[in-house]
């Protein structure tokens, strides 16, 4: 967690000593890692109303009174030429006590939250956004440039964001325009087709969130795609893509974005992250039939 005094202490502790990836969770020649920010807990239920019960038992999942989900929060890390960018801002210390480790994943990494220069954001829900600011509500990332995509930016501070979001989801909307507010001078907002950060290419890929952005990372051996939260389950989105999902605000068009970046992501054999899958996040999909399957580190 950061505090004021912590913050300072780490900062001095850490100084000089610790390029990136010099505790091991990245070798200096790998310009990508995932940081942990801990996982959430969900109900089953609230995730996966569509799946039928058949379809639970084939793949293996407790659904019903009191099941829950922790799904896994992994942010990525990716040094681009001088810029050292960072994919959502995880949770922080007000949404869910499971997560919001960013800070520890950080220090375990050898970095200090200075030298991240960018953080872009997929989509501006809490486990993604609300960890921008600190228990001062003072900005976590003192040094660095904010990129949200302006479709995102302008849904959550329209009228029709709290007027169409369930009202047990309501502080979703106080939260996502707080941490705007707080990061407004330092924004840049990006339109989908465009580079926020040379050699990051925005794609729209709306349903989860009416902005929600996926991204490919052009500066590496072959390019890897960040897909942040449109394809969010294992084993459900791939085995199943089409099922609607509890947690897109647009459950259509997130199974259809779902579908369109698994099918390209098959038929490039490309790598990807995703911030709620398992071992870290970065995986293949390998296809089955007419259905996916998560290859974890591949
Ligand atoms: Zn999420």
């Amino acid at each position: 967690m950061f505090t004021r005094r912590s913050f300072m202490v780490g900062a001095t502790a850490l100084s000089g000593s610790l390029a990136f990836g010099a505790r091991g969770q990245a070798a200096p020649a790998d310009r990508l890692s995932t940081l942990s920010d801990g996982h959430l807990e969900l109900p089953a239920d609230f995730l996966l109303p569509g799946v039928p019960a058949e379809a639970r038992r084939e793949l293996g999942i407790e659904t019903g009174d009191g099941a829950m989900l922790s799904p896994p929060c992994n942010l990525t890390l990716h040094r681009s030429g001088d810029r050292l960018v960072l994919f959502d801002a995880g949770a922080g210390s007000n949404f869910m006590p499971s997560a919001g480790r960013l800070p520890d994943s950080l220090a375990e990494a050898g970095i200090d939250a200075s030298e991240i220069t960018d953080v872009i954001f997929t989509h501006a829900h809490p486990d993604h956004i609300w960890g921008v600011l600190d228990d001062f509500e003072d900005v976590a990332f003192p040094e660095a440039q904010f990129h949200v995509c302006r479709t995102e930016w302008d849904f959550w501070r329209s009228e029709a964001a709290l007027a169409n979001i369930p009202e047990e989801r309501q502080n979703f909307v106080v939260g996502a325009r707080g941490r705007f507010d707080a990061i407004e001078e330092r924004t840049t907002l990006f339109d989908a087709g465009t580079e926020p950060v040379a050699g990051i290419e925005a794609m729209a890929a709306f349903g989860h969130t009416p902005g929600h952005c996926a991204f490919v990372l052009h500066g590496l051996d072959a390019p890897v795609m960040i897909v942040g939260d449109a394809i969010a389950n294992d084993p459900v989105s791939f085995a199943r893509p089409d099922l609607l999902w509890g947690a897109d605000q647009d459950a259509e068009a997130g199974a259809a974005t779902r579908r369109r970046l698994l099918d390209r992501l098959a038929a490039e054999k490309l790598r990807f992250v995703g911030f709620h899958l398992p071992q870290g996040g970065i995986g293949r999909v390998e296809t089955e039939g007419s259905h996916y399957r998560f290859v974890p580190g591949a």
